[in-house]
C-alpha cells in the first residue's frame, strides 16, 4: 500500500467508524457467534501473495463485526464500560503512525514529555494531592501503564522492595550469606492485604510474584467497604501469626458494588500498627480503576475525602473505564518516583545514552514491567483538550444521573426487585424481589438467574451478575457513553415485562 492507497483507504475507514457509531443501537450488543466461528470462515494459512485492500476490507464487516460485542453500545450495562471517543480514536491514530519503543526519554522526547505532562495535568483535575505530581514536594508523577492490573503488580514490586530495604540491618552489620537468609525468611512471612470485595487483580499480582496474600472478609452490614475496625483485626491477625503484612489494596469502587473502602479508617488503623513514615510502614495502593475517574467533580473528591490520599503510596485509575480514552490508558501515580525507579532500574549497556547518565530526563523503563512502550500520551491529551474538564465532568455526572434514574425505576417497583447495594458511580445492583415468605435464598437466586439470563437474551441490553454473600445479583451500569435516558427506559421496561412473567409463573 502506497500513500495514495492509504488516503483512500483511510477515507472509508474513517467514514465506515463514524457510520459504525452512528448505526450501532441498530446492532445486538453481544456477539451471536458459536465458538470457532472465524475458522470456518478464515484459510487455514496466510495468503502467499498480498491481497487486494478491498478484499481485506470487505471481511471487516462481513467476518469481523458479528464476533464484536459491543462495549460503546447504548445497552451495555455489564461489567464497567470499555470508553472511547472521537478525539481519543484521532490520538490512537497518529500514535499508531509515530510508533516507537519509546522507553527512554531520547527514544522520543515528545512521548516522555507529554506523557508527565498530561499525567500531572490529571492529577490536577481529580485533585490529588500535590504529592502525585511530578513537580509535587515528594518528587511523585504518574505513568501510563497498559492495565490496573499492571498497576497493582508494580506497585507491590515497589513496596517489597521498599519494605525489605527499610527493615534488613544495613550491609556494615550483615552481608553474604546470612544477609541473604535473612531476606529469604522476611520474604517467606511477608504478606500482601486486600478485602473479598478487592479485584482479583491484587491477588494475581501477589500470585506472580510469590508472596502470601490475604483478603480481609469486609461486609454486608458495612456496604463491603474496608473499615479501620476490620481492618485492625487484621493486622492483629497477622502479627500474632508472626506475618508482616507490608501492602494493603484498597479500592475506590470496587468491582461488584462500587464500594469505597474507609480511607479515613485506613490511616487511622495503618497509623496505630506502624506509624506513616517510620520504616516498615504498610505501602497503601488506592484502586480507583473504575469510579476513579468521578474524580473530575469537585463534589466526589470531597465525598470520597481524597486529601487522604496524601497518606498513601500510589493510585491508579483506568481513564479507558469511564473517562473517554479508548483502551489502553491506566493512569498510575506515585507518591515518590524513586520507589519504583529502585524497584525497577537494572541497567544494560545498549540502553545507556547522555541524556540518561546525566540524570536529567525520566526514562519510563524504570516505572513499570515491560521495556517498551506506545505513545499513549496522545490520546489523552486529545481528550483533555478536546472535552476540557467541564466536558469531563458532564459525561460523569450525566451517567450518574442516569443510573440514579435506573436506581429509582427500579425502587418503584419493590413488588419485582430489590436493590442489594447503595446505587453509586452509575452502578445499580439489584435482585428479584421476594416471592412469598416461604421462598428460599436458593429459589431466589434461581429466578433472578432467570431474568438475568432473560434479559440478556433479548439483544438489546447485557448486565453482568454477581454474588453477595450467596445473594445472586444483577450489575447495571450506566457508565456508556452512548447511553441515553430512553435506553435504560427501555431496560427497565424489559425488565419489568420478565420480572412479570416470572412472578406469575
Ligand atoms: N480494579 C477494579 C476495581 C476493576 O473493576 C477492574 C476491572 O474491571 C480492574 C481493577 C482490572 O482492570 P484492568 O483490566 O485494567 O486490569
Amino acid at each position: 500500500m502506497d500513500s495514495q492507497a492509504f488516503r483512500e483507504a483511510g477515507h472509508t475507514g474513517i467514514e465506515d467508524i463514524a457510520t459504525y457509531f452512528d448505526t450501532l443501537s441498530s446492532r445486538p450488543v453481544v456477539s451471536t457467534v458459536e465458538p470457532g466461528y472465524l475458522r470456518k470462515l478464515l484459510p487455514s494459512s496466510a495468503p502467499e501473495e498480498g491481497e487486494s485492500w478491498s478484499a481485506i476490507h470487505a471481511d471487516i464487516e462481513d467476518k469481523i463485526l458479528p464476533g464484536i460485542t459491543h462495549w460503546t453500545h447504548p445497552g451495555f450495562h455489564a461489567f464497567f464500560p470499555c470508553a472511547n471517543s472521537y478525539p481519543s480514536i484521532l490520538g490512537e491514530l497518529y500514535s499508531a503512525a509515530l510508533s516507537g519503543a519509546a522507553f527512554n526519554w531520547i527514544c522520543s522526547p515528545a512521548v516522555t514529555e507529554l506523557e508527565t505532562i498530561v499525567l500531572d495535568w490529571l492529577a490536577q483535575i481529580l485533585g490529588l494531592p500535590q504529592c502525585f505530581l511530578s513537580t509535587g514536594p515528594t518528587r511523585g508523577g504518574g505513568v501510563i501503564h497498559g492495565s490496573a492490573s499492571e498497576a497493582v503488580l508494580t506497585a507491590m514490586v515497589a513496596a517489597r522492595d521498599k519494605y525489605l530495604r527499610e527493615t534488613t540491618p544495613p550491609e556494615s552489620e550483615l552481608s553474604g550469606e546470612a544477609r541473604e537468609d535473612f531476606i529469604a525468611r522476611k520474604r517467606s512471612k511477608m504478606v500482601a492485604l486486600a478485602t473479598t470485595a478487592t479485584h482479583s487483580s491484587a491477588k494475581k499480582a501477589a500470585l506472580i510474584l510469590g508472596i502470601r496474600f490475604r483478603a480481609i472478609p469486609v461486609r454486608a452490614e458495612d456496604n463491603y467497604s474496608l473499615t479501620e475496625e476490620i481492618l485492625s483485626q487484621a493486622l492483629a491477625q497477622c502479627k500474632a501469626e508472626g506475618l508482616e503484612p507490608f501492602f494493603l489494596a484498597a479500592t475506590l469502587g470496587t468491582t461488584d458494588t462500587c464500594a469505597v473502602d474507609d480511607f479515613a479508617g485506613i490511616v487511622s488503623a495503618l497509623n496505630a500498627f506502624t506509624p506513616a513514615g517510620q520504616p516498615g510502614e504498610v505501602w497503601v495502593h488506592v484502586d480507583g480503576a473504575y469510579a476513579g475517574s468521578a474524580l473530575v467533580c469537585p463534589e466526589t473528591q470531597q465525598e470520597v475525602n481524597i486529601s487522604l490520599l496524601s497518606n498513601f503510596h500510589s493510585f491508579d485509575m483506568n481513564m479507558h473505564k469511564w473517562l473517554l480514552v479508548n483502551f489502553d490508558a491506566s493512569c498510575f501515580f506515585v507518591r515518590d518516583r524513586s520507589w519504583l525507579v529502585q524497584a525497577l532500574s537494572v541497567n544494560q549497556a545498549v540502553y545507556g545514552n547522555h541524556a540518561s547518565d546525566g540524570g536529567l530526563v525520566t526514562d519510563y523503563r524504570e516505572w513499570q514491567i515491560p521495556l517498551g512502550r506506545r505513545f499513549r500520551a496522545l490520546k489523552v491529551w486529545f481528550v483533555l483538550r478536546s472535552y476540557g474538564v467541564k466536558g469531563l465532568q458532564a459525561h460523569i455526572r450525566r451517567s450518574t444521573k442516569l443510573g440514579d434514574e435506573f436506581a429509582d425505576m427500579i425502587r418503584s417497583r419493590p413488588d419485582l426487585f430489590e436493590i442489594v447495594t447503595p446505587p453509586r458511580f452509575a452502578l445499580t445492583v439489584f435482585r428479584l424481589a421476594q416471592k412469598g415468605e416461604a421462598q428460599t435464598l436458593e429459589e431466589r437466586n434461581k429466578l433472578t438467574k432467570e431474568l438475568y439470563d432473560r434479559a440478556n437474551a433479548t439483544g438489546y441490553m447485557w448486565f453482568t451478575s454477581t454474588s453477595l454473600d450467596g445473594r445472586v445479583a444483577i450489575r447495571m451500569c450506566a457508565g456508556v457513553r452512548t447511553t441515553e435516558r430512553e435506553h435504560i427506559e427501555r431496560a427497565f421496561k424489559g425488565l419489568v415485562e420478565i420480572a412479570e412473567s416470572i412472578m406469575k409463573a
